[in-house]
């Protein structure tokens, strides 16, 4: 942990490690971290990279989790193993809480445009390097994805419109563009390893 630390971004954005599941090499971004428990017993997530103990690191989709599981990487690495079905899930939880943890971060810090008449106009004023839509957007969702297509902006399929509005405290949200890359593109990481993870494609593109 004190290593990482000390890592500069860009020795972190260069690090590599092998998914036991694949047993490709990747960036390590791109890697979910497992570890063994103290107890020797039982594999929890660590999307973080915090957590002490055995690591071993395993790409977020079902196909490479499988693998994991039931070719033994995951005992070979870990000296323990887990259920794949209870792996998919803490993968899940942990990338659908960084999706919403992105989200509010963007928002708290002045990167994120809210509500379909504003994100209209910062795809006009190319302002947005990514539109996130909730999974029940209806009304302009097809003239914005219309626009953001035309204005080469990517755009992910997200939570529903009454959770997102709780999270900015509005009654529902159906549309919002991200104004940061950076944020953009973690944001594009965790929901394509949410739809990896379900063995299916959400991306907007095909909505
Ligand atoms: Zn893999």
């Amino acid at each position: 942990m004190a290593l990482d630390d000390k890592q500069t971004t860009s020795e972190r954005q260069t690090a590599t490690r092998m998914c036991v599941g694949c047993r490709q090499h990747d960036r390590r971004d791109a890697l979910a971290r497992v570890v063994r428990e103290p107890d020797g017993g039982s594999v929890v997530v660590d999307l973080r990279r915090r957590l002490p103990g055995r690591g071993a690191s395993v790409h977020p989709n079902l196909k490479c989790v499988e693998a994991a599981v039931r070719r033994g990487g995951l005992t070979r690495a870990l000296g323990a193993s887990a259920g794949v079905e209870t792996l998919i899930e803490s993968l899940r939880a942990q990338y659908e809480a960084r999706v919403a943890g992105l989200l509010l971060a963007a928002r708290r810090a002045g990167h994120l445009v809210i509500g379909t008449d504003a994100v209209a106009d910062a795809i006009g004023a190319r302002s947005v390097h990514l539109l996130a839509i909730a999974e029940d957007a209806r009304g302009r969702k097809a003239e914005l994805l219309a626009l953001a297509e035309a204005a080469n902006i990517a755009a992910v399929v997200w939570g529903e419109r009454a959770q997102l509005g709780k999270f900015f405290g509005r009654a529902e949200v159906a549309i919002m563009g991200v104004r940061d890359e950076g944020m953009a593109e973690a944001l594009r990481d965790a929901t394509d390893s949410i739809a990896s993870l379900d063995g299916m494609n959400r991306f907007a593109e095909d909505a």
